[in-house]
């Protein structure tokens, strides 16, 4: 079984939340034709989109032509709107929890989706967590690198984690509002040297501030094979080994990874080899970021074309290992919506409690 993990959706009918309330960050979708629309941003084109992006029958037809049968879906990371007072966030949130809830209701033999939070107040991107979880059946919540410039191990975001891992929730961190903005926009590097740079902070801080120590059973993967992460960790290893005065926790940042899953968009054999070899092939997903420019075609080609892989490895990667970064129970999937799965169950109770 194919599983492309790292895709991403849009309402069509994603209200003008510019108009209704009033500030300019809101991304808005102007239809540009009936196969395709520009997500606009401050009045800007910010991205132009196609109609994959909102039609499961599109979709559907893409995933039959290159192989895949299940599309993992999540919101695009411009819609996080952190930045937003909470209220506004959180419906611009449900909306689009909702939207992937019901596409995958349509077709639950072919989509699975993750959620979106208002991380800018803990509390409530629980309570949404919660709902996603129990109520629209979601497998996972993808979040941001950062919130308004926050690192993720600031305290505000603890509890967030702390209920992620008492609840078996699985968090897939993506890119967005890359670092050092004023430097990356010429050559467009925010995207290909911002946001692996973001994504590696991002895990970095996770690790050297002793979240993960602290949540050790948080399971978390990383976008874009992890960004640059995977190749500076060492050098976090001697950053803590030589500066004992600012460890925060009891071992060097690579003991804390066990639970660190990557997609496997980095492109090439042999940054994929890499991260087998440093993480195991069970921690690698493939993912395509379908149904961007920069995406994969067809998902999974570069997995197909290492020579190296043993046919279990080659199917955990493109498929087995997604099913059990995301808690799938087979069987509950395809047959309904009724929870099975450990995750849930905890989740269920803590919320009655
Ligand atoms: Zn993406």
């Amino acid at each position: 079984m194919r599983i492309d993990f790292h895709t991403h959706v849009i309402p069509h009918a994603l209200p003008d939340f510019m108009e209704k309330y009033g500030q300019e960050r809101w991304p808005v979708l102007k239809q540009t034709c009936a196969c395709g629309a520009n997500i606009m941003v401050g009045g800007k084109v910010f991205r132009e989109v196609t109609d994959q992006v909102w039609s499961p029958e599109k979709r559907i037809q893409d995933m039959d032509r290159e192989g895949v049968d299940i599309q993992v879906l999540s919101p695009i990371p411009v819609t996080f709107s952190y930045w937003a007072p909470t209220d506004a966030a959180l419906e611009m949130a449900q909306i689009q929890n909702d939207f992937i809830s019901e596409t995958v209701k349509q077709r639950p033999d072919r989509f699975i989706g993750l959620g979106t939070v208002p991380m800018q107040d803990s509390a409530a991107a629980i309570k949404e967590m919660e709902r996603c979880i129990n109520d629209l059946h979601l497998y996972g919540i993808e979040i941001g690198t950062n919130v308004n410039g926050e690192n993720l191990d600031a305290p505000e975001f603890q509890e967030f984690f702390r209920m992620a891992e008492e609840w078996n929730v699985p968090l897939f961190i993506h890119p967005w509002e890359t670092l050092a903005k004023d430097r990356t926009p010429r050559h467009n590097f925010m995207y290909t040297v911002g946001m692996p740079s973001e994504t590696a902070l991002a895990a970095a801080s996770l690790i050297w501030s002793g979240v993960i120590e602290k949540f050790p059973n948080l399971k978390i993967c990383f976008a874009h094979g992890g960004g640059s992460f995977p190749y500076i960790l060492p050098r976090l290893d001697q950053g803590w080994k030589v500066w004992p005065h600012l460890r925060l926790t009891t071992h060097p940042p690579s003991h804390y990874v066990k639970n660190f899953y990557f997609d496997s968009l980095n492109y090439d054999p042999l940054n994929i080899q890499y991260l087998i070899d440093r993480f195991g092939y069970e921690r690698v997903m493939m993912g395509s970021d379908y149904p961007f420019l920069l995406r994969e075609i067809p998902p999974g080609n570069v997995i197909d074309e290492m020579k190296s892989l043993s046919d279990e490895q080659r199917n955990a990667i493109l498929g087995g290992n997604a099913l059990k970064f995301l808690n799938v129970n087979e069987k509950r999937r395809t047959n309904g919506t009724e929870s099975t799965d450990t995750g849930r169950e905890a989740a269920k109770s803590g919320t009655s409690t």
